[in-house]
Parts: C-alpha cells; sequence; structure tokens
C-alpha cells in the first residue's frame, strides 16, 4: 500500500516572515495528518524559519533544488549537506521550469539525484511533457526518457526512496488540469518503465503524484485513480486552507 504524498511547491514566493505565517496556517490546519505525507517547500531563504514552525508536527519540510557537488566554486547553488542543516527531509528535482529556465536536463537531474539520496534526502523528481508534445502524440516518449535519463545508474533500493512526479507542463500554472484519466494513463505507464528498469514490485511501490492546477475542487477526483499517489502543489499552496483541503482529499 503506498501512502499517498501531498507537497506544496512555493516557488519563488513569500519571503521569510510570509513563510512563517503560511507555515503556521498549514501545521494547525494538517500537523497531525499521519495518513498523508505532508510537505512544504519553501525558498531557500525561509528554509530554516519555516524548519522551526514545522518542528514536532508531522508536516516535513522540502527545498525545491539543490546542486550536486558538495560544496565550491558553484555562485548561487546549494548543496544537498546544506539543505539538510536548515532541516530538509525533501527536495523536488527537475521541475519543468528548472528544466524550461535553469537548463537542466536528464543528466543533470540524474546528478543531483545521485547526491541527494546519499545524503538522505527524499528526492521529487519531475517529469513531463509540454503541450506539443502532447498533441504530437508523443507524450509516453518523452517521459520514459525522463524517467530513465533521470534514474541512469541508481539501484533499486534507492529508486523505491524517490517521489516521482508526473507534471504535464501545459497544466501547470495554467488553470488547464489533466483530466484524471489522462493523468492515471500516464501514471500507469510510469510504472510500466519502472518495471522495465527495475522489477514490477518496485513499479509498483514507487510514489506518483500529479501536479498541475490541482485544487481543492478537482483533488478528490484525481486522488481517487488508482496510480495516483497525492501531488505536487504550486499555486494552491499558497493559501493554507486550499493546501489543507487538497491534503484531506489524499485522506
Ligand atoms: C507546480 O509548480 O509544480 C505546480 C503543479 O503548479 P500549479 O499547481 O500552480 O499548477
Amino acid at each position: 500500500m503506498r501512502k499517498p504524498i501531498v507537497a506544496g511547491n512555493w516557488k519563488m514566493n513569500q519571503d521569510s516572515e510570509a513563510a512563517e505565517a503560511l507555515a503556521r496556517g498549514v501545521v494547525e490546519a494538517v500537523g497531525g495528518v499521519e495518513a498523508v505525507d505532508v510537505v512544504i517547500c519553501p525558498p531557500f531563504t525561509a528554509l530554516e524559519r519555516v524548519a522551526g514552525v514545522v518542528e514536532g508536527s508531522s508536516v516535513g519540510l522540502g527545498a525545491q533544488t539543490m546542486h550536486w557537488e558538495s560544496e565550491g566554486a558553484f555562485t548561487g547553488e546549494v548543496a544537498a549537506g546544506m539543505l539538510l542543516t536548515c532541516g530538509c527531509d525533501y527536495v523536488i528535482l527537475g521541475h519543468s521550469e528548472r528544466r524550461q529556465h535553469f537548463g537542466e536536463t536528464d543528466e543533470t537531474v540524474n546528478r543531483r539525484l545521485k547526491a541527494a539520496l546519499p545524503a538522505g534526502l527524499a528526492p521529487i523528481v519531475c517529469v513531463g511533457e509540454t503541450l506539443e508534445q502532447r498533441q504530437s502524440g508523443v507524450t509516453e516518449d518523452v517521459v520514459r526518457t525522463q524517467v530513465t535519463g533521470g534514474f541512469d545508474g541508481i539501484s533499486g533500493d534507492d529508486a523505491s526512496k524517490v517521489v516521482l512526479a508526473y507534471e504535464p507542463v501545459w497544466a501547470i500554472g495554467t488553470g488547464e488540469t489533466a483530466t484524471p484519466e489522462q493523468t492515471e494513463a500516464v501514471h500507469a505507464f510510469i510504472r510500466e518503465v519502472l518495471g522495465q528498469l527495475y522489477s514490477d514490485e518496485i513499479g509498483q511501490a514507487v510514489r506518483i503524484q500529479y501536479g498541475g492546477s490541482v485544487k481543492p475542487d478537482n483533488a478528490d477526483e484525481l486522488f481517487g485513480q488508482a496510480n495516483i499517489d497525492g501531488g505536487l502543489i504550486g499555486g494552491a499552496s499558497l493559501k493554507a486552507d486550499s493546501f489543507a483541503a487538497i491534503v484531506r482529499a489524499a485522506l
């Protein structure tokens, strides 16, 4: 039985003070939920402050990216060890905005994954096709390439610790949600790919979130699909009540 996981990606929103207040709202609303893993991912600058708020609750803390090296001349970057000392449990890797605006590729996602896992961070690896790719009928090829490249050289044991987030790029921040059927089909396909790369058991064990304009009013139907194990939430995670309602939909 896979435990659902709902994570809020706050992106480049919330200064430290606003982040602390939002985190308090989340902890008050769902800080005692045990049946769903609840994670919030503030910007780097607010991590330590938010860590103080989630401490002692069941809410986990995640970062939005990290570098693969442990230290050095990489201006602007942050290493896994630094995230751990800020209290992080999770890290999002390969979000489509990182791929689109900051040149991340399957190869660099793979390097990050290979650094996050031994450090003890739980990675949330994002995959998903653009609108153009969906319209040209290559969604499965794109997702297969992203999963295969992202997991290259990762052992089966480690693969089962990874959370995947299927996020069709055309559904992120657009209000356009993939239908539960469209989403379910891709999630089932990702399990097949993992089954081929590792084993059916691992394909069935890995948690796969859906992300892309999830809201309180569509979460129930999406999370009700057999292969969807919760969500990665952008816009709707910036309000404690809407995020909490989405968490409850995963119960
Ligand atoms: C995201 O940023 O991962 C995301 C899914 O955003 P939104 O929920 O706003 O579409």
